[in-house]
């Protein structure tokens, strides 16, 4: 079916094709070119990140990230188990066995007061995603991984441009807490070069050697420096590292990240103030941001109290030529994890898979569909 409002429309900002042509031409395409180290400078000094390392996906930050905190078979890594595959895949490559943690009841980021007790001998990190561009309570989390020594990953896939407030009133970008932190740069995400991602390493520890496994397991980027007079095959790696016709796109994308942040701003609170009425009468829960996180506005999301609700509401919004979409099935009750997984319930990570849905949410949506999306929602419940 042809839909009049798609669920997502890639973002143009009109510089894009001009940096590629410039990427292009200057003769330099393969990776770690011009543009490749002008986003990540330009994001290292922004939002404060460590090193930071554009890759050809989050779900390659997130691989690179568990070879370079060397999990081994065996190795517990503790995760939400509603988030995307690659979260738990880059872990399951390397032998890892993920301990699933559930949601939250107030909103479907995992619920830290249950981590401490899923602790063991052998977890080796902890990978909190910030689901919807919203912070989990990073206080509590980097607590009880320094508590126990073990590290903690970001997967921050969604929420570039997004803060946290810590307990001392310290405001810190998402992907600028933990060890290190992933994104994604996919079409979906807010900022986009079709696919690509970005590692950030706010570790020193790891800033070497996370180098040499972005290239193929050599010591190419100390050689490109003068460092060493040859270089070679120094560890295990694989290619992570974007073209630079990639970065130019991405380039063009960040430098207008506050225009495409403030439209998305405004989509958010205009489906915000108008559900609200309708969402306390039918208890219907829409999105929650805790006084410690700003909200980056990457989804628009409403909780249903039941299945049947939210058929309801996606099949009167398809009348409407409106695409919504849910997502995320349960990790631990995935085909792949299910028999992996040690049994617990996790009751609120099934509940946001049957009742939650997102709403359209892109740059160009206009004033006219937002208000006949909450006009088609508001009469079909
Ligand atoms: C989008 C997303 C990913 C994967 O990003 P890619 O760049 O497509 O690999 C991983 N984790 C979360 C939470 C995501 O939303």
């Amino acid at each position: 079916m042809n839909y009049k409002t798609p669920f997502n429309k890639p973002h143009l900002t009109g510089s894009e094709l001009d940096y590629i042509s410039d990427a292009v031409t200057s003769g330099k395409i393969s990776g770690n070119g011009k543009y490749t180290v002008m986003c990540q400078e330009l994001m290292q000094k922004k939002y404060g990140f460590g090193k930071c390392l554009l890759t050809t996906s989050c779900t390659d930050a997130l691989e690179m990230a568990a070879i370079l905190i060397d999990v081994k078979p065996g190795d517990e890594i503790i995760m939400p188990s509603y988030t995307f595959v690659s979260t738990a895949n880059a872990f399951v490559l390397r032998g890892a066995k993920i301990v699933f943690v559930d949601s939250r009841k107030d909103r479907p980021g995992m619920d830290e007061d249950l981590i401490q007790q899923l602790i063991t001998k052998k977890t080796k990190a902890i990978v909190p995603v910030h689901y919807a561009g919203v912070s989990c309570d990073m206080d509590k989390i980097m607590e009880v991984a320094d508590a126990h020594n073990v590290f903690v990953i970001e997967d921050a896939a969604q929420a570039i441009d997004s803060y946290y407030t810590d307990k001392y009133g310290n405001k810190k970008a998402l992907g600028s807490i933990g060890h290190m932190a992933t994104f994604s740069f996919h079409e979906t995400k807010n900022i986009i070069s079709g696919e690509g991602g970005m590692l950030v390493i706010n570790d020193s520890q790891f800033k070497e050697r996370a180098e040499i496994i972005w290239e193929k397991g050599t010591n190419r980027s100390s050689f490109f420096r003068g460092e060493v007079d040859k270089y070679g095959w120094v560890d295990i790696g694989s290619s992570f590292l974007p073209s630079d016709i990639i970065a130019a796109f991405l380039y063009a994308q960040l430098e207008s990240i506050e225009k495409i942040q403030n439209r998305r701003i405004e989509i958010w609170k205009s489906y915000s103030i108008n559900l609200r009425e309708w969402a306390s009468k039918n208890r219907i829960a829409l999105p929650i941001v805790p006084e410690f996180a700003t909200n980056n506005a990457h989804m628009f999301y409403l909780v249903f109290n039941n299945i049947e609700e939210r058929t309801t509401v996606i099949n009167a919004l398809k009348k409407e030529g409106i695409l919504s979409v849910f997502h995320y099935l349960s990790l631990h009750k995935s085909p792949f994890y299910e028999l992996k997984h040690d049994g617990r319930e996790l009751p609120m990570s099934d509940h946001y898979t049957n009742c939650l849905l997102r709403l359209p949410m892109f740059y160009n949506l206009s004033d006219n569909e937002i208000q006949l999306i909450i006009k088609t929602i508001t009469k079909s419940i």
